[in-house]
C-alpha cells in the first residue's frame, strides 16, 4: 500500500517531564495515534483531537494542538479544499463526516437578542413564582365545544386528539441503536423517562431492554423501516415518520456491517454483518396522498392513541411542505435544519445541502398561522440547539419544542471529532465496540443528561422571568420580544423581527 502524504490535521505533544509512562494514553486511543516503545510515541496523522487521551492522563502530559505545518495561505485554495482533494486522489471515494455542518455560515441565532422588562411591565422572579414550562405536542382544536347533560351537567363535547406532556419543551433527537452505543441508547431513554420529555429510537428500532422507557420514546418509521413492527410502535409514545434529515437531505443512510452485531442485528430485524442500507426516499411515499395514507396506517395500528410526527429536512420550499404535512393527518412537524448533527454523511451533502433551521422555522410558523392550520399540529425545531438561548430564541420564532443531539452527545463525554462514521469513538458512544462502549458508564450518562436538561430548564425559567411572562406560551410564537443585530432586512423580515432599536 502506498504511504499517505496526507500533512496530519494536529500534533501530539507529550511533556517528557511530566509523563510517568503510564500508558493510560496509549490504551485510550482507538485511532493508533499513540504507540509505545521505552516512551509514548505519537502518531500525529491518526489523531482526530477525540481528547480522551488527554482526559485519561493523571499527569496533565498530553497537548493536542493544530498541526503547525502550515500550507501557503490561498483565499480560494483552502487547507480543507487541498486536503479534500488529496485524499480522494489516494482512495476514489466519497469524504464522509460526522456531526453538523462547521461551515462558518451565518447562525443567525447569534444575531438575535432577546428582549426585558425594565419599569413599567414588570420582571418576575422565577426563584418566587411559578413557572409553567409544561407543554402539550400534538394537534390541538381551535375551540372547544361544551354540552350540558340533562342534569345540567357540563361536558366537553370537542373530541380531543391524542397529545404528549412535556415538562420542560425539549427532546432528544433521533439517534439509532446501531449508529450510537446501547449504553448511550440506554442513557437518552432513562434521562427523558426521569426528566420527564421524549427520546427518539431514531431509524433502528428500540432494544427490548428500554421498552421500559417506551412512554417516554418517540419511535421511528424510516425508509428502511428497521425495527418497525406492531409491538414496537405500541411501545412509543410518539410515532415519527422521517422522511428527511437536516445533515444529510434528500439521501438514505447506511450503517456499515462491522456495526451489526447480534444486539443491533436482533432489534433492526438484520441479519449480522449486513450493511444497513435505507433507501433515500420512501419507496411507499410519491406524492403528499401517500405520505397521509402512512400516517394513517400507522393511527390505525396503535388504534389513534398517539401523535403521529413526520420529520423533515429544512429545504427552501419547507413552509409548503409543513402545510402539505400538517394537511394529511400529521399532528407534529419536526424540521431540521442543515446544522443538524448526523453519525454519517458525505462531507459535500453535510456541508452544502439545505437551509438554517431559524429560517426554516420562521417560515413555516408563518405559513401555517396565515393558512389557518397552525392549532393542526405542533412544530419542533432541529439543528443545532446549542444552549438555553438558542431555545428561547427557537420557541419566540414558533417552535413548540426543541430536538437537542448534538448537545446530548456533548453531556456524555462527545468532544465533536466528527469521526463517528469511523465506529471507533473512544467516548463509547459513535461505536459497537464492546471495549468501548464499556467506557461509557448509562448511570453517569443519564445524571449529566438530566443535569443538563434541568440546567437549560432553570435558564429558561429566569429569561422568562424577565421578559415578564410566567408561562411558554406567553413566549411561543411572540416573535416582538426579538431583536435582529447585523441582519440585513430581507433577513429579518423572513424571520419576523425587529431591528433593534425600532
Ligand atoms: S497518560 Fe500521561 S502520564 Fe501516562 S503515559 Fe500517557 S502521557 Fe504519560
Ligand atoms: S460521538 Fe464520539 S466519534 Fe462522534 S464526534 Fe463525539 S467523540 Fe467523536
Amino acid at each position: 500500500m502506498v504511504k499517505s502524504t496526507i500533512p496530519p490535521m494536529f500534533q501530539v505533544v507529550v511533556d517528557k517531564e511530566k509523563c510517568r509512562k503510564c500508558k493510560r494514553c496509549v490504551m485510550s486511543c482507538s485511532y493508533g495515534a499513540l504507540g509505545f516503545t521505552d516512551r509514548v510515541v505519537p502518531d500525529d496523522k491518526n489523531c482526530v483531537a477525540c481528547h480522551r487521551c488527554v482526559a485519561m492522563c493523571p499527569e496533565n502530559a498530553i497537548m493536542i494542538n493544530e498541526s503547525p505545518l502550515a500550507y501557503r495561505p490561498h483565499a480560494s485554495w483552502t487547507v480543507e479544499h487541498r486536503q479534500g482533494i488529496l485524499k480522494q486522489a489516494e482512495t476514489g471515494g466519497m469524504l464522509l463526516t460526522g456531526m453538523g455542518n462547521d461551515k462558518p455560515y451565518k447562525i443567525f441565532w447569534d444575531h438575535l437578542v432577546i428582549d426585558a422588562c425594565q419599569v413599567t411591565n414588570p420582571s418576575i422572579d422565577p426563584l418566587r413564582e411559578p413557572m409553567e414550562l409544561r407543554t402539550y405536542l400534538g394537534s390541538k382544536p381551535d375551540k372547544l365545544e361544551f354540552e350540558t347533560d340533562k342534569n345540567g351537567q357540563p361536558s366537553l363535547k370537542t373530541q380531543l386528539t391524542p397529545n404528549i406532556l412535556l415538562e420542560t419543551p425539549i427532546v432528544f433527537a433521533a439517534m439509532s441503536f446501531g449508529s450510537i452505543s446501547l449504553n448511550a441508547h440506554r442513557a437518552l431513554a432513562r434521562a427523558a423517562y426521569e426528566s420527564g420529555i421524549l427520546m427518539n429510537t431514531g431509524e433502528g428500532g428500540l432494544h427490548k431492554d428500554l421498552y421500559k422507557y417506551g412512554e417516554r420514546a418517540i419511535v421511528q418509521v424510516a425508509s428502511g423501516r428497521f425495527g418497525v413492527h406492531q409491538e414496537y410502535l405500541n411501545q412509543g409514545s410518539v410515532i415519527e415518520i422521517k422522511v428527511g434529515q437536516g445533515a444529510k437531505p434528500g439521501i438514505g443512510g447506511h450503517l456499515p456491517g462491522e456495526k451489526i452485531n447480534s444486539e443491533v442485528s436482533q432489534t433492526r430485524m438484520i441479519p449480522i454483518g449486513s450493511d444497513a442500507l435505507s433507501p433515500a426516499p420512501h419507496h411507499d411515499i410519491y406524492s403528499i396522498e401517500d405520505l397521509r395514507q402512512l400516517i394513517y396506517a400507522l393511527k390505525e395500528a396503535t388504534n389513534y392513541q398517539k401523535p403521529v410526527s413526520v420529520k423533515v429536512s429544512a429545504v427552501h420550499n419547507i413552509a409548503a411542505i409543513a402545510s402539505g404535512i400538517v394537511r394529511a393527518g400529521a399532528d407534529i412537524v419536526t424540521i431540521d435544519g442543515f446544522r443538524g448533527g448526523t453519525g454519517a454523511a458525505p462531507t459535500i451533502i453535510r456541508d452544502n445541502v439545505g437551509i438554517p433551521i431559524e429560517m426554516a422555522l420562521a417560515a413555516v410558523d408563518d405559513r401555517l398561522r396565515k393558512e389557518g392550520i397552525r392549532n393542526q399540529a405542533s412544530i419542533i425545531a432541529a439543528g443545532s440547539i446549542r444552549s438555553s438561548g438558542d431555545w428561547v430564541k427557537a420557541l419566540a420564532l414558533g417552535a413548540d419544542a426543541v430536538v437537542i443531539g448534538t448537545a446530548a452527545l456533548i453531556a456524555m463525554g462527545c468532544r465533536v471529532c466528527q469521526k463517528c462514521y469511523m465506529g471507533k469513538c473512544t467516548w463509547g458512544i459513535a461505536t459497537q465496540n464492546p471495549q468501548l462502549t464499556a467506557r461509557l458508564n448509562p448511570e453517569v450518562a443519564t445524571e449529566r443528561l438530566k443535569n443538563l436538561i434541568r440546567a437549560w430548564s432553570l435558564e429558561l425559567k429566569e429569561i422568562l422571568g424577565l421578559l415578564g411572562v410566567n408561562s411558554i406560551e406567553s413566549l411561543r410564537g411572540n416573535r416582538e420580544r426579538l431583536r435582529a443585530i447585523g441582519l440585513t432586512d430581507s433577513e429579518a423580515n423572513i424571520l419576523g423581527v425587529k431591528h433593534a432599536g425600532e
